[in-house]
């Protein structure tokens, strides 16, 4: 045991030695993380049974703090940055991203204030600048990073309910007539957080009908706002979705916006894992419209290789976020109040991280045609997974794979009995998983046991989706002869 009660930090010898060697650790990791089952074999409590009960009273040797990543932490790990790890919508922080973000906790800078953080306050105009040419998005749409998707779309509906008409941000919600949100029954549940948050309650949030590919009618979204509007209430804001979580449909966000530019509502557009395809000029069908919103919701720490976490919010009213959050109190005015943007002003948080750092390091790094080339081939494999699905009769695809998501159940031999099929998925799924060769998971589509694979992995090639393809059928062969 070493006494660190000297004051000060680690000193540099030691800095430079444990950072070089920790560096090793996370390069020999990410080479050899194919060699881990995706799936810890792990039981609930088993990580923190093994941890002390107390801190350390005395400083600990580092080689120590080492030895334990190996013993503990990577027994418990799930491995997001396997190139099997087809599960959820899966991110994979790049090389770049990881060094970036190194960086930013070096810096550690508290960006409140363009005085407190100049560098981070104009990297970060700079590169969701840049960012937003990518993705083609219409000039009037200002970019602000949150860390979640569920953070920047809940201060979108903030917005939405500070341009309703009722100056909430004076009086509050008491007095408000019933305020409306309406999304499709396939909107993330952060729509429902957000509108909770922000006192919109449950029976605000209207569900709105999808057609047969998951995509909200229309039709429907307009019934529902004329009903409403008859029966007192206010319709304040829409929430359209550019991949939905279960199965990547795409709201038809064109005829949406042209509802809610008639009827004065604003539109939200969730885009959390699919909207970087908007980089791609060959996805442009995806995206008609989005340019019409008031502002749109996308996660370069989804499926653009950005360490956990970044979300951008881009909208076209960002004076509307301000005037729902800005409050400047003595000790943090400025002097260069009103000619610099202050970030802390376009939201609930005060300090904020450098995070632009680590999205500009990976912009640079992998250059847009790198970026896009990658994209490509995820859609790619994608498309080809969903290709091995149609065609083999024992399994079916639930729904259309418009990205890099594919929807499918085994229903072999005719089997028509839902219960039953249902039951096969499940134990299907959970075979899979339980070999640690691949992660997958799972939604429900109109009912059924949805299985769910999703390729968005820097690592993942197409040998990975063939392996993933031959496990899924080897144990559906499996589960059958037991039948
Ligand atoms: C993942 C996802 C979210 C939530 O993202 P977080 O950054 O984890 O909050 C929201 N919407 C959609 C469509 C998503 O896929």
């Amino acid at each position: 045991m070493k006494s660190r009660e000297h004051p000060g930090d680690m000193p540099e010898e030691e800095f430079k030695k444990y950072g070089h060697e920790l560096i090793e650790w996370a390069a020999k990791y990410l080479n050899g993380v194919e060699s881990f089952p995706v799936l810890p074999d792990i039981k609930p409590g088993e990580l923190k049974s093994k941890l002390p009960l107390n801190a350390p009273a005395e400083g600990e040797e580092m080689e120590k703090i080492i030895a334990d990543l190996d013993r503990l932490i990577l027994p418990a790990t799930t491995h997001w940055q396997h190139p099997n790890f087809m599960a959820y919508f899966n991110s994979t922080a790049s090389g770049p991203g990881i060094l970036g973000e190194m960086l930013s906790a070096a810096f550690n800078v508290n960006a409140m204030v363009w005085k407190s953080a100049p560098a981070s306050t104009e990297l970060e105009e700079t590169v969701l600048i840049w960012f937003r040419k990518l993705m083609n998005l219409p000039e009037e749409f200002k970019g602000i990073i949150y860390d979640t998707a569920s953070v920047s779309t809940m201060h979108a509906i903030a917005a939405a309910r500070e341009s309703a008409g009722f100056d909430i941000r004076k009086n509050g919600m008491s007095g408000v007539p019933k305020l409306k949100l309406y999304c499709s029954e396939h909107a993330h549940s952060s729509v429902d957080k957000g509108a909770l948050t922000l006192g919109i309650g449950l029976e605000g949030i209207r569900k709105i009908k999808s057609d047969s590919e998951f995509r909200m009618i229309p039709a429907e979204l307009e019934k529902a706002i004329k009903d409403d509007r008859a029966n007192g209430a206010v319709p304040f804001c829409v929430v359209a979705t550019i991949g939905t979580t279960s199965s990547t449909s795409v709201d038809p966000v064109d005829e949406i916006a042209k509802i809610c530019e008639r009827e004065k509502i604003w539109l939200h557009v969730d885009g959390a894992h699919a909207g970087v395809t908007a980089m791609l000029p060959e996805m442009k069908k995806h995206f008609n419209g989005l340019d019409r919103a008031d502002s749109f919701v996308v996660n370069p720490h989804k499926w653009l290789f950005v360490p956990v976490d970044l979300s951008i919010l881009y909208t076209r009213k960002p004076e509307i976020i301000k005037k729902a959050f800005s409050l400047i109190p003595e000790y943090l005015k400025t002097a260069e109040d009103g000619v610099v943007e202050n970030y802390m002003d376009y939201g609930i948080q005060l300090g904020r991280r450098f995070r632009s750092l680590k999205f500009w390091f990976i912009l640079r790094y992998f250059g847009v045609e790198g970026l896009r080339s990658r994209l490509r081939e995820h859609i790619r494999l994608g498309r080809l997974f969903a290709k091995w699905i149609d065609e083999d009769s024992r399994f079916e695809r639930l729904a259309p794979a418009p990205f890099s998501t594919v929807c499918f159940r085994a229903k072999p031999g005719g089997n028509n009995d839902e219960k039953a099929l249902d039951e096969l998925n499940e134990k299907l799924l959970n075979n899979v998983n339980s070999t640690g060769k691949v992660f997958i998971t799972h939604t429900k589509l109109n009912g059924k046991f949805t299985i769910r694979l999703v390729v968005s992995g820097l690592r993942t090639e197409e040998k990975h989706v063939m392996l993933a393809w031959n496990v899924i059928k080897e144990n559906l062969e499996l589960l059958l002869q037991q039948n």
